[in-house]
């Protein structure tokens, strides 16, 4: 008998992990505060609203999950006397806190900008004459898509800073990096500790939102086997089950770790196409027990996120090799509802493919015209 899987969220990605399991016949369930949201069509949806929502959700399912980060610990306390979690606990509390997961981070030696921890006006001061500007300044908690930062470049920004930023608690001030690109590696360890790693993405944000990954990441060849070392730290460190990402800077001194996301990821949408075993399908893998699929790259992908607005589906299924994937979310600015994979022969062809896409997408974001793969 195969087992049903309980999801924390119902968003896309939840959406995706449960398309995964169609065919392997796990069924998912998902908790969430939006009975309607883009996971509803694979599973019933228990309400994070309703009186019992959490009990029944945990009654709905052998084993569980998450593709929410900001998955409230409370809840996955009560979850964790009864069943299983993968990803452990400890590796979302750590990840849901950016002071911890920096400490972690030094602990095993996996390089991050020098930071420091503040908590009031005076220790931002300090930090900014024992760090230099510019720093980010960053909420500890709670922040995505670069919501929950400032960028100080100058002193007399320090007051507007503390002022915006205070309020939300403990923050974290990080020595700005000189980046060349931002890339992320994501990996997934077995129940039985087998680790496998797909190729780095160079991912291309706009507005603090990834507009575009390019997988493998070009001209990563150097980079691949020190990212693949820093990853696999991690999962064996957390005795981690499932897929974790990692963020991380390229700069002229190596890489630099940002964040990492104990779940699957944006950045890792090409995979459905573009790898022998998706992001998605070893994740569920995983969590299941199951052997993992291999992460080898059938083509070069380019995967594009969809933002703010649909594009007509004729227009993008019309353009060559290009698959379409649409989260049944309603149109806001800003919001991911979709997004795009092109599987180009060459780079002549995708700038072909960009041209023609930045004609069809109402929101084209940071799309250039020479991208290489
Ligand atoms: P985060 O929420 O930490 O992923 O940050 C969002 C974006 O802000 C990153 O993708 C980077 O582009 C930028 N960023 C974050 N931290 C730094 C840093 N220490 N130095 C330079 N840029 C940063």
């Amino acid at each position: 008998m195969n087992k049903t899987i309980g999801i924390f969220g119902g968003g896309q990605l939840g959406r995706m992990m449960a398309q995964a399991a169609l065919p392997l016949n796990i069924q998912c369930t998902f908790f969430e505060a939006n009975t309607d949201c883009p996971s509803a069509a694979l599973g019933p949806v228990f309400s994070t609203k309703a009186t019992n929502g959490l009990q029944d959700f945990i009654t709905s399912a052998d084993v569980f999950s998450l593709e929410f980060e900001n998955t409230p610990l409370i809840d996955v306390d009560v979850l964790t006397k009864q069943k299983d979690l993968h990803p452990p606990r400890q590796a979302l509390a750590i990840a849901q806190h950016r002071l911890s997961e920096k400490a972690l981070f030094d602990e095993l030696s996996i390089p991050v900008a020098p930071y420091k921890a503040v908590t009031s006006l005076d220790e931002l001061k300090l930090a900014v004459e024992q760090l230099g500007l510019p720093i980010v300044l960053k909420t500890s908690r709670g922040g995505y898509d670069g919501k929950g930062q400032f960028v100080l470049r100058t002193v007399d920004q320090i007051e507007q800073a503390w002022a915006e930023l205070g309020p939300a608690g403990e923050l974290i001030a990080e020595s700005f990096v000189t980046f060349s690109r931002e890339v992320s590696i994501i990996a997934v360890r077995g129940i039985d500790g087998d680790v496998k790693t797909w190729p780095l993405a160079e991912n291309h944000h706009h507005n603090g939102i990834l507009s575009h990954s390019i997988v493998p990441a070009p001209n990563s060849a150097d980079l691949q086997p020190v990212a693949q070392d820093y990853i696999t730290r991690l999962l064996n460190h957390l005795n981690y089950v499932g897929v974790l990402t990692l963020e991380l800077f390229v700069t002229d001194q190596g890489l630099y770790a940002n964040e990492m996301a104990p779940r699957v990821h944006n950045s890792g949408h090409w995979s459905i196409e573009g790898a022998i075993c998706s992001q998605f399908e070893n994740h569920i893998r995983a969590v299941a027990g199951l052997p993992l699929g291999s992460t080898e790259v059938v083509r070069p992908t380019v995967m594009i996120n969809i933002i703010g607005q649909y594009p007509k589906s004729e227009d993008v299924l019309a353009l060559n090799g290009a698959h379409l994937h649409l989260y049944n979310k309603t149109e806001r600015e800003g919001r991911k509802i979709g997004h795009i994979t092109l599987m180009p022969n060459n780079s002549a062809e995708l700038t072909t493919l960009c041209r023609q896409l930045a004609k069809i997408l109402p929101n084209p974001l940071a799309l250039s015209e020479d991208m290489s793969i």
